[in-house]
């Protein structure tokens, strides 16, 4: 092991979020967790086997995510929420040929995507799965209502193209405020139910906070991501179902010295001691992925205690304050991010801290220098 830093993922969470969420949805409802951004930072490889036991088909942003999963050997199917027509230049028709051929449904957005899958799906003589995509109000990505009959036309006049599912994205289904969520969901069942689509077309729409919150949304699939690691996106969801956190993050105490009072730490030294005080300096910065904005507001673990971190967070290591803590030797394991998430260091609580969302806290958490592991 070279690397200073331990994420230990615990497929026996995965397993439980999962258990919960399809619970939640009953066995109508077809469950295809969302794995983009490589599992929110927790590690495609990992948690693959675990997640494919439990999905009817699995989600992810970009169409090279999706050929990765074929080549880790997923045969089941899969939705990118990009389409290969966002790939530019000649790359362009190669890529959506290879995902017409590993059967990879894509997402279409509006009539020239539509267009361009077809023509390529006609030239290799087949047909080519794709979910239209609607904007009811998020404002991203979809094609808008008013365009969305002249789309389906389209499609329905494409022999390349098969039409297998229609869906739309929450904006705000994490708020505390319901109306936005009631009102995308009303007008996307108007807007469904006034298209010429056929009956057997999966219509979906929750992410993971209207998977908890509103099981009116559910439709015929649903799209958790961040629920299936094992954290709420909004307090409100954090009272229906007990998720566990599939990440705890470790690291060893590399240095440990005495300081007297008055001395002050960090760049910009922004602590200064105001006793005699016992530091220590753990190999973990903002360039593992650990948010800078956490300087002098967070505290890391060491022995079932509390350490505070003591002035800025530096690109490769930070300080913290063994004072209070006796006996703590170089070597000692610190906890970064807890899977506890009542404690102050579980990636909900840092995000808050932080002022950022958990997708942040973990998706930083999957670069290069941390080593992952599998927990029990
Ligand atoms: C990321 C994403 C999801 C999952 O969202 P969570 O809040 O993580 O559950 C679902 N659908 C789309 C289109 C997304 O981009």
């Amino acid at each position: 092991m070279d690397k200073y830093i331990t994420a230990t993922i615990s497929g026996a969470a995965v397993r439980h979020n999962l258990a919960l969420l399809r619970e939640q949805i009953g066995n109508k409802v077809k469950l295809y967790p969302v794995v983009k951004a490589d599992c929110y930072g927790h590690g495609l490889e990992l948690l693959l086997d675990v997640i494919a036991e439990f999905a009817d088909g699995l989600c992810v942003a970009n169409p090279a995510m999706a050929m990765r999963l074929r080549r880790l050997g997923y045969n089941g199917s899969i939705l990118t929420f990009f389409s290969a027509c966002s790939y530019m230049g000649n790359k362009q028709k190669l890529f959506i040929a290879e995902l017409i051929s590993a059967d990879i449904t894509q997402t279409v957005v509006d009539v020239q995507e539509a267009d361009t899958i077809n023509k390529v799906a006609l030239e290799l003589g087949v047909e080519a799965k794709i979910h239209l995509k609607i904007d009811t109000g998020m404002g991203r990505s979809g094609c808008l209502i008013s365009d969305v009959v002249g789309v389906i036309d389209v499609i329905n006049k494409s022999n390349g193209l098969e039409l297998t599912g229609v869906y739309s994205h929450f904006s705000s289904a994490d708020e505390v405020e319901i109306s936005v969520t009631e009102k995308q969901l009303s007008l996307f069942k108007e807007t469904v139910a006034k298209s010429d689509i056929g009956n057997d077309i999966m219509l979906h729409i929750a992410n993971s906070a209207a998977t908890i919150r509103f099981p009116a949304a559910h439709l015929d699939m649903v799209r958790p991501g961040l629920a299936v690691y094992g954290y709420h996106t909004c307090v409100e969801s954090e009272k229906l179902l007990p998720l566990k956190p599939c990440m705890r993050v470790t690291a060893p105490i590399i240095q440990i010295k005495d300081v007297s009072a008055g001395t002050s730490c960090g760049y910009g030294l922004t602590f200064t001691f105001n006793k005699d005080s016992r530091i220590g300096r753990i190999p973990v910065g903002y360039g593992d992925g650990y948010p800078r904005r956490l300087s002098n507001k967070a505290i890391v673990r060491i022995k079932g205690k509390d350490a505070p971190l003591r002035g800025r967070v530096s690109m490769d290591q930070l300080i913290i304050d063994l004072t209070d803590i006796p006996d703590v030797i170089v070597g000692d394991e610190v906890e970064i991010i807890s899977d506890d998430r009542l404690k102050l260091n579980s990636v909900e609580n840092l995000a808050r801290l932080a002022g950022t969302i958990s997708y942040e806290v973990t998706c930083c958490f999957g670069g290069k220098r941390v080593e992952r592991v599998v927990g029990d």
